[in-house]
């Protein structure tokens, strides 16, 4: 039986740790970390660095105005327009204004990016953005290749600490102010908690997509991160909007491998098992039009039965060259997509909503901060254009790192040992006949179709697993799911990730992100169940 006893931390006991705590090893985490360097941090991570971690499995890459005839302006216009009416644009002018400096830091820690003949950036165009501007390597190698750059420079800097395997469960508050947290090690199965203190805590959890049964997310990313803020009393934003990849690999696989927008970008096109071009009377940019409008055209086809199909057998040239990833999981599952039809489904991808934070990452509970895909920094709105999310990660990251250098003291201190305590185990749990009902629940009630009697089935049966909940970390999975619950049935319109087919209009009153703490979230639940 599990042990609640909180431990001494084992691996390397300090007292009055002076050292910034971050709560995960994707990109956020390791680039707050390295450019926190020389300053003492301490790294957990539920899986080793560089696996459990979206930023690992991201194809297209990051996007920034650095192509010819591209701008910044041009990129915040098209960030404006994808997130629907609630993009701040104070948030992305300083993200898109800062992307340059930071793919040259991405550069600096050994990321190849592609180069063009002449040695310059080689830039990609993804759907909903104006201009090539999506900075890639290799084709769709852009997460793994960062990653192991990243990975590569944290293990060689002697000012990180990494606990690979520490799974995060409580975050620990002190006369009011976060000052560390509460983890198990063994990826979570151990028995002993670990108590993790230090001058501030960044979340850096990543995204959502595992509360949900389809969805291209790594098992990691199932909301953990939010639900422990949210329990502490951070504020949360825009929990609604949950973003759903049209073109998951429809194979039956959990997690769901992905077929990149960028196939797409290339002229792939989307059929149904008839043939037909399903998107042209949907949007003038057909399969070029918004995630959110293909993911519901695609959605329609596979609920109506006649499956949905990416054809790029003309399109696409050389595609184990041109899309080696993708080439893999299609050749893995029988498909040769140079002769095949690609089955595909929308699947949970990218969350909106998370712990809000203000413009330089910081959260509403002092001493607390986070970045990456758990935040809501207001950059997204209620619709991330693609390939925004590496960018606002590494723009935080950095953001909140300068402005706690600015207000710490001293560097990592001369005993300071790093290195790292590893595990080979997993995190499991997505078997847990709870964390099943859970997910089966947010496809069907919270997906990309949603309304009003389905939304309030799902919040009953939420607060039912809830009373039921089996572990601390559940109790975070759950909190998070019921915030979506939450934030969904409360916003009486459709705009962007959030589409109600019983309010099918944007509304004028609902152009404005959804703010809420856990108790105020609570304390609706009564009239939200009534109708
Ligand atoms: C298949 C796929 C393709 C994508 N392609 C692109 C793309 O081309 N461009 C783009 O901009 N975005 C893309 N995205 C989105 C992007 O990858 C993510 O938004 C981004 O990587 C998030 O980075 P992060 O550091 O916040 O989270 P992650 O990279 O997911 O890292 C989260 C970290 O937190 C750890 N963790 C989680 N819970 C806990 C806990 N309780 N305790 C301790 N550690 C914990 C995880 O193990 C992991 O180390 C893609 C996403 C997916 C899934």
């Amino acid at each position: 039986m599990a042990s609640t006893a909180i431990a001494a931390f084992v691996p390397k006991p300090r007292t009055g740790s002076d050292d910034v705590v971050i709560i995960g090893g994707g990109l956020a985490g390791l680039f707050c970390a390295l450019k926190l360097a020389p300053k003492a941090v301490t790294v957990l991570a539920a899986a080793p660095i560089g696996r459990g971690a979206s930023s690992a499995w991201a194809q297209a890459g990051i996007a920034a105005a650095v192509g010819a005839g591209d701008t910044t302006d041009k990129h915040i216009a098209d960030t404006i327009i994808a997130g629907d009416g609630i993009v701040d644009e104070a948030v992305i002018g300083a993200m898109a204004g800062e992307a340059a400096d930071r793919i040259h830091d991405l550069l600096e820690y050994g990321v190849p990016f592609d180069r063009d003949l002449e040695g310059k950036l080689a830039v990609s165009r993804e759907a909903a953005h104006s201009e090539s501007r999506i900075v890639r390597v290799k084709g769709d190698m852009a997460g793994r290749a960062i990653m192991a750059a990243l990975v590569a420079a944290v293990r060689k800097t002697p000012s990180i600490r990494v606990l690979e395997g520490y799974v995060a469960e409580e975050l620990i508050v002190e006369d009011g102010r976060v000052s560390g947290v509460v983890a198990r090690d063994k990826a979570g199965s151990g028995e002993e908690l670990h108590r993790i203190t230090g001058t501030h805590v960044v979340m850096a959890t990543g995204g959502i997509g595992h509360l949900y049964e389809v969805t291209t997310n790594p098992t990691e990313a199932r909301g953990g991160g939010i639900g422990m803020a949210a329990r502490a009393g951070a504020r949360l934003a825009d929990m609604e909007f949950v973003q759903f990849h049209p073109t998951a690999i429809h194979i039956g696989k959990d997690p769901a491998p992905l077929a990149t927008e960028a196939l797409r970008g290339h002229g792939a096109t989307l059929v149904n098992s008839a043939g037909e071009r399903f998107m042209l009377p949907l949007h003038p940019d057909a399969e070029l039009g918004p995630r959110d409008v293909v993911a519901r055209g695609i959605f329609a086809e596979v609920k109506a039965g006649r499956g949905a199909f990416l054809d790029c057998r003309t399109a696409i040239h050389d595609f184990e060259a041109e899309f080696p990833t993708v080439y893999g999981y299609c050749t893995a599952a029988g498909i040769n997509p140079a002769k095949d039809l690609i089955p595909v489904i929308p699947a949970a991808h990218y969350f909106m909503g998370g712990i809000w934070t203000d413009i330089v990452g910081r959260s509403s509970l002092p001493g607390f901060w986070a970045c990456g895909e758990c935040t809501s920094t207001g950059a997204h709105g209620a619709n991330r254009l693609a390939s925004n999310s590496l960018l606002e990660a590494v723009v935080f990251a950095a953001r909140i790192a300068e402005t706690l250098k600015a207000e710490m003291r001293g560097d990592a201190p001369a005993d300071w040992q790093a290195g790292s305590v590893t595990t080979d185990e997993h995190m499991t749990e997505n078997d847990h006949p709870n964390m099943v009902a859970l997910r089966q629940t947010m496809s069907a009630h919270l997906g990309v179709l949603r309304d009003g009697e389905g939304m309030r089935e799902a919040l009953r049966t939420i607060l039912k697993l809830a009373n039921e909940s089996h572990s601390v970390r559940f109790d975070n999975v759950i909190t998070t799911a019921k915030l979506i619950a939450v934030c969904a049935l409360n916003r009486l319109e459709s705009r962007g990730g959030h589409f109600r087919t019983d309010y099918p209009q944007e509304m004028p009153y609902w152009k404005r992100r959804t703010i809420v703490t856990l108790d105020q979230a609570n304390a609706i639940i009564p009239d939200l169940l009534e109708g």
